[in-house]
């Protein structure tokens, strides 16, 4: 025998693997040293035994099964790949997790199956450990997003009390150069303490899976032009130009996901640029239709484009300040998850960015008539403001801050408060109240109540830490009534109680 016949055989008996060749009834007619090792058999003994002797019982009748599927499509492959745990069985009548890989091959005439064995007790160890490792930081990660959206949202009803507060103390200090220019920087801290908390707030409920997409049927121009009244004096204050498409598309889409992910897209874009102008576009492809918002902005540096839809990531701008909380484009990666519209970014740095939505062209509708929102009738005579809130210190700042804007304020503390307030109310009154009211009737049920007591329809501004989940629960409009985020903007709570009919009655001469 040749020097390499002899050590080719030496290295078949001392692989690190038990192997075995099967002929096609399924005996054994080869094993090789290692199968002493592994098995605790002498390879002699094994031949012309059935490979099953090296299995336990349980798994003989599957491994047939395995074996002749293989014969039918005879391939170099892992045996039982697709069953989770196989097993092999020892000598002695003991079990080890095995892995198995099968190759043909012909000899002879004959065909056969060559069988490497190996013990996968560590491997299976470690991919059971992994299972269990990857379960544990699911559990933690949803434990998390849980957290945050809980933290976020109740930190919302303190901060809408000292947003309130700081709004009174602003009409106080009116005449005070000094003690305004405090209340004003204080007030810029509080807007993004809220902006952050909201940021948190959005991100962790998207990620938690709480949030199932509505689809309805949506104009794609009548969402285009709210985001252009939206931003368009963003745009003016920073001297940039918005041009925003007037695209005819209807579409079945989820409404206030969808607008929240292009506000965040344009939001940066009017964000990152310096000059020039912010484009909105839509574009009919085939496959999709595509929304672009493009910026002659300062750009992305190449190497940063796959971190910034990373939670509180931002490109790091030489002293530079942070415009942002790092949270956007973690909410358009969550809506473009759970909407199932791929995002895309291309940006050229000092050039500008462009960022691409494409919507799959099955969410294209059309012949869908333009909703337009009902006008809401206006009341002409000045009323009073009927605040119900059933948090002490939420109540006093809201109280505080609308008697300080001259309006005229009736409190109660609880639904059954505000009924018994009833007989004293007359038209033009106005009802302001949380929607939760931590009872079984929503301010909803108590704005309903109310107008049967009354026998006409009494306006109202309704108040939610959560309004996008309110708006999803709310299908039709209620004719007078407003929705509101908490915190509460104190400018859109004035301009929502004056588009309601109400004006301050300005018996102190600050109102306005
Ligand atoms: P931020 O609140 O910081 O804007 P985002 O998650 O929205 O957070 O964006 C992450 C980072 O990506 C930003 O900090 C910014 O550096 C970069 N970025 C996003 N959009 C643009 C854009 N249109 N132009 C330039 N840079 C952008």
């Amino acid at each position: 025998m040749s020097d390499v016949a002899a050590l080719s055989q030496q290295l078949l008996h001392f692989s690190p693997d038990a192997l075995v060749a099967v002929d096609a009834r399924g005996l054994i007619r080869f094993a090789n040293e290692t199968v002493r090792v592994v098995f605790g058999h002498s390879p002699d003994g094994l031949i012309g035994q059935p490979l099953d002797v090296l299995l336990p019982e349980r798994f003989r009748a599957r491994h047939a099964t395995l074996l002749a599927e293989f014969h039918r499509s005879p391939h170099s492959r892992e045996m039982g790949s697709r069953v989770a745990d196989l097993y092999a069985r020892r000598a002695d009548g003991s079990e080890f997790p095995a892995g198995i890989r099968l190759a043909p091959f012909e000899w002879q005439g004959e065909q056969y199956v060559a069988a490497a064995i190996r013990d996968a007790t560590e491997r299976r160890a470690i991919r059971d450990a992994l299972v269990v490792a990857r379960a544990e930081a699911e559990r933690a990660n949803s434990a998390k997003s849980r957290f945050l959206a809980t933290a976020s949202h109740d930190l919302r009803q303190p901060m809408q009390t000292i947003r309130l507060l700081n709004a009174a103390m602003r009409r106080l200090a009116s005449g005070c150069p000094d003690i305004e220019d405090l209340l004003q920087r204080e007030e810029l801290a509080i807007e993004a303490a809220t902006r952050l908390l909201d940021g948190l707030l959005d991100v962790s409920r998207l990620e938690s899976g709480a949030i199932q997409p509505q689809l309805d049927d949506v104009p794609l121009a009548s969402v285009f032009a709210d985001l252009r009244r939206e931003f368009d004096s963003v745009a003016t204050a920073r001297g940039l130009r918005l041009e925003v498409a007037e695209p005819g598309a209807m579409l079945a889409t989820d409404r206030l996901l969808f607008t929240q992910l292009l506000q965040n897209l344009i939001g940066n874009a009017l964000k990152y640029t310096e000059r020039g102008v912010v484009r909105v576009t839509a574009r009919l492809d085939p496959e999709y239709l595509e929304i672009g918002v493009e910026d002659t902005g300062i750009g992305i540096p190449a190497d940063k484009l796959e971190r910034i839809f990373d939670e509180y990531y931002q490109v790091d701008r030489a002293g530079a300040p942070r415009l942002g909380v790092g949270l956007g484009l973690a909410i358009v990666r969550e809506v473009s998850r759970i909407l199932g519209y791929p995002v895309t970014v291309r940006s050229t740095v000092g050039e500008g960015t462009r960022v691409a939505v494409r919507i799959p062209r099955q969410a294209l509708r059309s012949d869908h008539p333009n909703a337009a929102a009902a006008p809401i009738a206006g009341f002409a005579a000045p009323g009073r403001l009927v605040l119900v809130e059933d948090n002490a210190s939420v109540r006093a700042a809201t109280e505080l801050y609308l008697t300080v804007a001259g309006y005229s304020v009736m409190c109660a503390a609880s639904p059954g408060e505000a009924l018994a307030l009833a007989p004293q109310l007359r038209a033009g009154d106005l009802l302001l109240a949380d929607y939760r009211l931590g009872t079984e009737m929503t301010g909803i049920d108590l704005l309903r109540r109310l107008r049967e007591m009354l026998g006409w329809e009494m306006p109202a501004i309704l108040l939610s830490g959560d309004l996008d989940s309110l708006l999803r629960v709310v299908k039709a409009p209620i004719p007078s009534c407003r929705f509101l985020g908490k915190p509460v903007d104190t400018g859109a709570l004035t301009a929502a109680i004056a588009e309601l009919g109400e004006s301050p009655v300005a018996a102190n001469g600050t109102g306005g």
